[in-house]
């Protein structure tokens, strides 16, 4: 008689006290959440991974004029040290990235092109800081939203986005 001693959180197979890895998908014994979900679709598991990546490091690089501009403002340059460094940082960790962008003229400028936008959109916020009425400032703020989501959604949907998106998968896989 098949004696069954615990059942995987993956795949429901029965598995062998003796067993740490189930014998039908190899997911480790106990295991649940992320590491479950790598074990029942591993495909899908890197493609949410490398979406959730690529998406911090954009919204990392469109904001970094904020930051730096902000740092400049106030005077603070350690601040400005650390989002220079962690800005950095993030490029050096996410070689697929820099890859993928060093092969794409349409990424660089689309990126460009937002940092860009948010250099001039912030610096003329804090500019005119002082005769900036609340309810300017508020047209400001909906103006900025919207553009976070026109650049995320042309990333996402595009032609040339999902492409990008694609071949940065690829890169962030292998
Ligand atoms: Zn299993």
């Amino acid at each position: 008689m098949k004696s069954t001693n615990w059942v995987c959180n993956a795949c429901y197979e029965p598995n062998l006290d003796t067993l740490n890895k189930c014998a039908k998908c190899k997911c480790p014994k106990g295991a649940n959440g992320d590491v479950t979900q790598q074990f029942q679709n591993p495909d899908l598991y890197h493609s949410k991974k490398a979406s959730k990546s690529l998406n911090t490091t954009l919204a990392l690089i469109i904001t970094s004029p904020i930051l730096l501009l902000t740092a400049i403002h106030q005077g603070n340059l350690i601040f400005f040290a650390l989002c220079l460094g962690s800005v950095i940082s993030l490029l050096i960790i996410n070689k697929p990235f820099l890859t993928v962008c060093a092969q794409s003229k349409w990424a660089i400028n689309v990126l460009l092109l937002f940092v860009i936008f948010n250099f001039i959109s912030f610096s003329l916020r804090l500019l005119f800081d002082d005769y900036l009425t609340d309810n300017n400032l508020f047209l400001i703020v909906v103006i900025d939203l919207v553009m976070y989501a026109l650049f995320f959604a042309y990333i996402k949907y595009s032609q040339k986005g999902i492409q990008f998106l694609n071949d940065y998968k690829t890169k962030y896989q292998s």
